[in-house]
């Protein structure tokens, strides 16, 4: 009998029962106000249902659930912090579903500064293992603004980028080994922390960015840095995006790695963020087009790393293509500037539905793609405000956009702008996913760009080690 047969055999009952066996009833979810908030995502934009939700405590125990779920037929969703933006860990709403919840995975296992390595639970919070690598010494400079919930497991399962990509890459760049529970519950451990390891395929890369269509990651050996001594942050009012890529050039080439991150601002944005958070301060006195926030970081003392800063941007303006900089004198001061930045996504939000892209292109198409971009939205739709930031030193632009009248927009009055706006990234050679994953969000979007070789190349994986499709299922593909 095949595994498809036996799993019609075996009642949700005799399953629940396994489950209960493998992590403890009490680690084993399933009245409708435990299993609620795993069902569906924070900004309630996708929900589904799910026979039970399974809080494992270790490997083993991801293992045994796996197991059991397989000889069931039960499709396994992983779920990490559940601050994912495309539904990648939200079941659907057949309710057959377990979802694996990894929140009780959270220790911090072994933090080797010697090799500049750290080993976590896949549970553990983001912020948590920034903590800990800091009271070595270290830093682990993956940091986003859902630090606080996210965990590692998810931000390796997304590929997650952030603030720091510029400087030390996304997470795909800051994993040295993993530990996966593939969907035949196989134990994979790939717990190594080398640097150099050519030994054929690295199986581990293959993990990273799947958003749990290939297995469960359950352990992680990440990459650490020196921890920065200091660390400055600039505000800089520019004309235009092209102007912000020229600074970005010349700003790499003289400073290199002390430039962390580089953050484009578009003026509509303040606007909003001015509008909806009452704390908020505009730096300048003058309105200004574009903004960039940057933050330097170094090994040397705060006040040189400003003075360097000071003379670089002293030169920029000399240049002309700055027309105005301030240099936060406090953290305090920093904290605001951030706030500004990280407070858009929330006043986005304020605003009712909007058009939300997550895009990336080369660097140096950026002000070709914001160009592009805004003509073609307002030549379909007169009026709309065009609300664009990102990372830009990644390429990386959310570029949003907010419908002509605020009130009364139906929440899909955007839809027929994505084609348009897609279809100039990928003019471009771009990506309509540069950090935020595919999920069940943008599986259309991944048919019309990807090319059908690519795809055929995803399937014959996703065939390989999941033959019956029940990790994940629905999501990427
Ligand atoms: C305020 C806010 C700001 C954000 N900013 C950024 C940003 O700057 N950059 C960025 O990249 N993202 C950002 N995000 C998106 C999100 O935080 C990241 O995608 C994060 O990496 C997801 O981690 P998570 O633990 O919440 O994963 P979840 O949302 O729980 O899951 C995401 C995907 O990973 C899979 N998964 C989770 N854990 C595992 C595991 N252990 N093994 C295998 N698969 C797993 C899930 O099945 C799902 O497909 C932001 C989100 C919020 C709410």
């Amino acid at each position: 009998m095949g595994h498809g047969e036996r799993g019609a055999a075996m009642s949700e009952g005799v399953l629940l029962a396994a489950l209960g066996r493998c992590v403890g009833q009490a680690n084993l979810l399933v009245a409708p106000d435990d299993v609620e908030p795993y069902i569906q995502d924070w900004r309630g934009a996708f929900r589904g249902a799910a026979l039970a939700v399974a809080c494992p405590g270790t490997t083993d125990e991801v293992a045994l659930v796996v197991r059991a779920c397989r000889e069931a037929g039960t499709p396994v969703v992983p779920q990490g912090g559940n601050t994912g933006m495309c539904g990648g860990a939200i079941p659907d709403a057949s309710g057959r579903a377990v979802v694996v919840a990894m929140r009780r995975m959270h220790r911090v296992l072994d933090v080797d500064a010697v090799n500049d390595a750290m080993t976590v639970e896949a549970g553990c919070v983001l912020h948590h293992v920034q903590e800990a690598a800091s009271a070595a010494d270290r830093y682990f400079p993956l940091s986003l603004a859902a630090e606080g919930s996210c965990q590692i497991g998810g931000n390796l399962a997304t590929n997650a980028g952030g603030i720091n990509v510029l400087r030390y890459g996304n997470a795909r760049d800051l994993v040295l080994g993993l530990e996966v529970v593939l969907p035949d519950a196989t134990v994979w451990n790939g717990l190594r922390a080398l640097r150099k390891d050519n030994r054929g395929y690295d199986m581990k890369q293959i993990f990273v960015g799947a958003e749990g269509t290939l297995g469960i990651i359950t352990r992680a050996v990440l990459k650490l840095f020196p921890k920065p001594a200091s660390r400055v942050s600039a505000w800089l009012a520019l004309a235009d995006p092209a102007a912000a890529v020229a600074v970005l050039e010349r700003l790499r080439a003289r400073c290199a790695d002390e430039l962390v991150a580089y953050e484009l601002i578009g003026r509509a944005c303040v606007d909003l963020v001015l509008a909806h958070v009452p704390s908020a301060r505009d730096p300048f006195r003058q309105q200004h087009a574009w903004y960039v926030l940057l933050d330097f970081a170094g090994a040397v003392s705060e006040h040189a790393l400003r003075e360097k800063l000071e003379t670089l941007l002293a030169e920029e303006a000399d240049r002309g293509d700055l027309a105005d900089a301030v240099i936060a004198q406090s953290l305090a001061q920093r904290e605001d500037l951030w706030r500004l930045r990280e407070s858009i996504p929330e006043a986005t939000r304020a605003t009712g539905p909007a058009l939300r892209s997550d895009i990336a292109v080369a660097v140096s198409d950026i002000p070709e793609f914001v160009a592009r971009a805004t003509a073609a939205v307002h030549a379909t739709m007169p009026g709309v405000r065009v609300v664009c930031f990102g990372h830009v030193g990644d390429g990386n632009l959310h570029f949003n956009v907010l419908p002509p009248a605020l009130s009364g927009a139906r929440a899909d009055w955007a839809k027929p702008l994505y084609p348009m706006l897609y279809d100039v990234v990928d003019a471009l050679r771009g990506s309509f996913s540069a950090e935020h994953g595919v999920g069940q969000a943008k599986r259309g979007e991944l048919r019309r760009y990807k090319s059908e070789a690519e795809i055929a190349m995803m399937q014959t994986l996703k065939q390989a080690f999941d033959p019956m499709n029940l990790m994940n299922p629905g999501k990427i593909l």
